[in-house]
C-alpha cells in the first residue's frame, strides 16, 4: 500500500503514520524530518532550508523533491511508502505523480486528516519531541514519565524552534493558501478518505480499520 498523509500542521499525521506502520511493511518519509536531519548535519541543502523552515515557509520545490525522490528510489521494492509533509503544493503533487510513474510505484490512498486552528495550537505549542528516538509527546495529552527526558532513549525532549505560536499561525496560512487546494486534486483522482483530526488516537485507529476494510474491498 502506498499512501500520501494531507493535513495542516498538527492534524495529527505523526500519529496516524505510527498507527498505520504498527505491523504492516510501510515506509515512513516525513519531508520535514528529512530537511531537519540535513539542517543537523549543516549540509549544503540544510543551510538553504534553514531559514525557510524557522520562518514557517515553504522550502523551495526543487529542494524538497530532491530529497523525497533519493529516498524512494532508495527504498525497498516490496515496502510501500508513507508520504508525510509532501506533497505540499500543487507543483509538488505533479512532481510526485511524474516520479511514481517513473519507479513504477503508484499511489494507493490520500489519507486527509483535518483539524481546527485553536486545536492545532493547543497541540503544537505543547509539543516536545526526542530528536534522536523520533518520539513526540505533548506536555498535557502525552506527558513522558519523567518530565523532559523521553521513554525509550532517556534523551532530553526539546520543543522545535518552529512551534511556537506565531510560526504555528504562519505555517496555516501557508497550508491553507498552497496545500489545501491538493486536498482537491486527489479527490478528482477518486483516493481521498478524509477522517477527523480532533480524534484521539483510538477512535482514529478504529476509522483506519474501516478505511483498510474499505481497501480490501476495492482491490
Ligand atoms: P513538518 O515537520 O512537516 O511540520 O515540516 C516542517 C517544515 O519543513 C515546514 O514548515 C516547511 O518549512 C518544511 N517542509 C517540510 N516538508 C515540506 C515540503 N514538502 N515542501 C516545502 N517545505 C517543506
Amino acid at each position: 500500500m502506498n499512501i500520501v498523509l494531507l493535513g495542516p500542521p498538527g492534524a495529527g499525521k505523526g500519529t496516524l503514520a505510527g498507527l498505520l506502520k504498527d505491523g504492516r511493511d510501510l515506509l515512513h518519509i516525513s519531508t520535514g524530518d528529512l530537511l531537519r536531519e540535513e539542517m543537523q548535519q549543516q549540509t549544503e541543502l540544510g543551510l538553504e532550508a534553514k531559514s525557510y523552515v524557522e520562518k514557517g515557509e515553504l522550502v523551495p520545490d526543487d529542494l524538497v523533491t530532491k530529497l523525497l525522490a533519493n529516498k524512494l528510489k532508495a527504498a525497498p521494492e516490496k515496502t510501500g511508502y508513507l508520504l508525510d509533509g509532501y506533497p505540499r503544493t500543487r507543483a509538488q503533487a505533479e512532481s510526485l505523480d511524474t516520479l511514481l510513474n517513473q519507479i513504477g510505484r503508484p499511489l494507493g490512498a490520500a489519507l486527509y486528516l483535518d483539524a481546527d486552528l485553536d486545536l492545532i495550537i493547543r497541540r503544537i505549542t505543547g509539543r516536545r519531541v526526542a530528536p534522536k528516538s523520533g518520539r513526540v509527546y505533548h506536555i498535557t495529552n502525552r506527558p513522558p514519565k519523567r518530565e523532559g527526558y523521553c521513554d525509550e532513549s532517556g534523551e532530553p525532549l526539546i520543543q522545535r524552534p518552529d512551534d511556537n505560536e506565531e510560526t504555528v499561525r504562519k505555517r496555516m496560512k501557508v497550508y491553507l493558501e498552497n496545500t489545501l487546494p491538493i486536498v482537491q486534486y486527489y479527490e478528482d483522482k477518486g483516493i481521498l478518505t478524509k477522517m477527523n483530526g480532533a480524534k484521539d488516537s483510538e477512535d482514529l485507529e478504529k476509522e483506519l480499520i474501516e478505511f483498510f476494510d474499505e481497501q480490501a474491498k476495492l482491490n
